[in-house]
């Protein structure tokens, strides 16, 4: 197999047959002529089933997970949500990363609950905790490492074990990694899931969500009209199209835009998060950094074990506490106040209640005195800049 950056730019992105096309079409269709009834095209129908854009993307994240088949979606939530109704059944329990992202907890706790499926919330990065919160209707450990916004990290092997001994899956939303960083099947995961609204589309200009999985059958009894033993894909194929919170065929080609510079972006995020960590640590307005790459970090080993390299995500505590967290976040200039990461550009948030507002008052709250930076690709004079005015403004 190439490289990852050969992969990158060429896996799904063959030049158009037809017309030489360096780039691949934007198939902007809805439907596909009929050359008789039933007589398809290379097998595209209707674009809720496929669209070679679309087909041409999840190949390409696929072939960078290392994975058997990958299903593009209109957000990161709309493919958590088809997973796992293609997996569920009322009375099923998942085991879910406490320190994660809110929206996932929201989707759990609030739509699927009234479905009749149960949670746990566990610390991940702590495999006690997650063994002790398997039941008989276990079906799903949902990992996320690094963590959000606390940047802990999950040993994915050990959990791997533990899910398999079990007879559930894990899956492992890998959208701070990324796969260029981190691939979860190497480690033993079943599913991997993106939003690739963050560092895959890597520009802030497009929502999307996948879902890749293994070649593995599921063993549960009939889930969703099919039989047990039918595969991951298959399930997944069914609940795409019949779910059909599809990614249209511009947004499916901004994701395969953005996927092509993922390497290079990821050098220069993490370079620049690995100095600003670093450089915080020096700050006496901070208590803590939190960034995998420091050495004093709990999951520093395991990340650098598990990990080719330490992320673009930097989260950090104000020893002064909440009021000075809120108005850090609200003081940088080139590091613009939002939700989302994993674009070009900085972002800074503050999670209590910006990303994390929906976990507030629950056992998931975040600390009030955490700002948490998406570290951007611009010039690391500027972040230095920018940050050190607002510990002095
Ligand atoms: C943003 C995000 C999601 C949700 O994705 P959307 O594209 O916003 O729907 C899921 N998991 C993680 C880790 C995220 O950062």
């Amino acid at each position: 197999m190439s490289g990852f950056t050969t992969r990158a730019v060429h896996a799904g992105q063959e030049p158009d047959r037809l017309t030489g096309a360096v780039i691949p079409p934007i198939y902007q269709t809805s439907t596909f002529v009929q050359d008789g009834i039933n007589v398809l095209r290379d097998g595209h129908e209707y674009s809720r089933g496929s669209n070679p854009t679309r087909n041409g993307f999840e190949e390409q994240l696929c072939a960078l997970e290392g994975g058997f088949r990958a299903f593009s979606f209109a957000s990161g939530i709309a493919a958590e949500d088809a997973l796992l109704r293609a997996l569920l059944r009322p009375g099923d329990h998942v085991i879910l990363g406490g320190d994660g992202y809110g929206g996932t907890n929201r989707l759990i706790s609030r739509v699927l609950a009234p479905w009749q499926v149960a949670h746990s919330p566990v610390d991940v990065t702590n495999p006690d905790a997650v063994r002790g919160a398997f039941t008989d209707k276990t079906r799903v450990l949902w990992v996320e490492t690094p963590t959000n916004p606390l940047l802990g990290i999950a040993d994915l092997a050990t959990l791997a074990q533990l899910a398999h001994d079990h007879g559930t899956l894990l899956v492992v939303d890998n959208t701070f990694a990324s796969p260029y960083l981190q691939r979860p099947f190497e480690f033993g995961a079943d599913v991997v899931v993106h939003s690739t609204t963050k560092y895959v589309g890597g520009h802030s200009d497009v929502l999307g969500g996948a879902v890749v999985v293994t070649d593995k059958a599921w063993e549960v009894a009939e889930v969703n009209g099919f039989s047990p033993g039918a595969t991951l894909a298959e399930l997944l194929a069914f609940q795409q199209f019949a779910g059909g919170a599809v990614s249209g065929p511009q947004d499916s080609y901004l994701a395969a835009r953005g996927l092509k510079t993922l390497a290079l972006r990821m050098e220069r995020h993490q370079a620049n998060a690995g100095r600003i960590a670093q450089w915080l640590t020096e700050r006496p307005e901070v208590a803590e950094v939190l960034y995998p790459g420091l050495p004093d970090h709990p999951g520093h080993e395991l990340a650098a074990r598990q990990m080719d390299g330490f992320g673009g995500m930097v989260s950090f505590r104000l020893a002064a506490g909440e009021a000075a967290a809120r108005r850090f976040a609200e003081s940088t200039h080139m590091y613009k106040l939002s939700v989302s990461l994993g674009g070009v550009e900085s972002l800074i948030c503050w999670p209590s209640e910006m990303t994390h507002g929906c976990v507030v008052g629950t056992d998931q709250a975040v600390p009030t005195d955490l700002v948490r930076l998406s570290v951007g690709i611009e010039d690391l004079e500027d972040h230095l800049e920018d940050l050190e005015r607002a510990f002095t403004s």
